[in-house]
């Protein structure tokens, strides 16, 4: 077995009397995507957190490729190479796609995002940005205000915020919500693409995306995985078909 980037171990989260995340475990390989799926209230973006570092774990570890990083702080993990893009957009709505992502490999870098002055003409800031908006294929964006654009295009601008930043591995949460059809395929293709440069712990409710895109799947219910393999049991095993998908 290849060494995993990233990897959970026991982990444990309680808000209170209730215990959001019990015992989860699970890893992720290089070139693969891993779902992890459940329904609402699950804990799945517990989960997401205490990767991220938002959230500590009362129990329990994280690794980054190798390197435990289970006492970092949220800025500390990103540097180290853990990408997400979230949930709620926080983009900002008035300056364009470009400047978008730019604010976002700044923050990294350690400047204050504030003062940006000329920044539109920092190479660093714009090569990083540039390239990974061309592999959300969105370089005909790039100085077009986010204000104008469908809700795909704003999802994979997230992600090209996130891959900016020239991520080890790559969170995404319910990416293809709110989407239609259409820009459920094209941000499918895109993560088709991606996967094998980084690999993808993904969050997501719509199933047909889920089983397309998946080499492994974690099913979540009630804060513990009930359920882990490839797409072909999971959707077979009947555990999984009574608690998630309603059978
Ligand atoms: P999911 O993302 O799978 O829908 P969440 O991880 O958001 O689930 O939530 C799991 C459970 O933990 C839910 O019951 C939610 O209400 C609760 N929860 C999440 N965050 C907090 C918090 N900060 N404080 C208290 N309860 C929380
Ligand atoms: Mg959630």
């Amino acid at each position: 077995m290849s060494e995993s980037v990233l990897s959970l171990t026991r982990l444990y989260k309680r808000f209170g009397a209730l215990q959001a995340t019990h015992d989860v475990s699970l890893d992720l390989q290089p070139g693969e995507i891993h779902a992890l799926i459940g329904p609402n209230g699950a804990g799945k973006s517990t989960l997401i957190g205490q990767i991220a570092g938002s959230l500590r774990p009362d129990e329990g570890s994280v690794h980054l490729a190798g390197k435990e990083i289970t006492a970092l702080n949220v800025s500390q993990r990103a540097r180290l190479g853990l990408g997400r893009s979230f949930q709620i957009s926080s983009l900002a709505e008035p300056l364009s796609v470009m400047r978008n992502v730019m604010i976002g490999v700044q923050a990294l870098q350690g400047h204050s995002f504030r003062f940006w002055t000329p920044v539109s003409r920092d190479e660093s800031l714009q090569a990083p940005a540039r390239e990974a908006l061309e592999r959300m294929r969105l370089g005909h964006r790039a100085w077009t205000p986010v204000s104008e654009l469908s809700h795909g295009e704003r999802r994979q601008v997230e992600v090209a915020c996130a891959l900016a930043l020239k991520p080890r591995v790559l969170l995404l949460d319910e990416p293809m919500a709110g989407l239609g059809p259409e820009g459920t395929a094209q941000l499918t293709e895109l993560l088709e693409a991606l996967k094998q440069e980084v690999p993808i712990l993904l969050i997501e409710h719509d199933m047909e995306a889920v089983f397309r895109l998946a080499d492994r799947i974690s099913v979540l219910v009630a804060g513990s995985i009930i359920a882990q393999g490839d797409s072909a049991t999971i959707r077979r095993d009947p555990h999984v078909r009574e608690a998630y998908l309603g059978d």
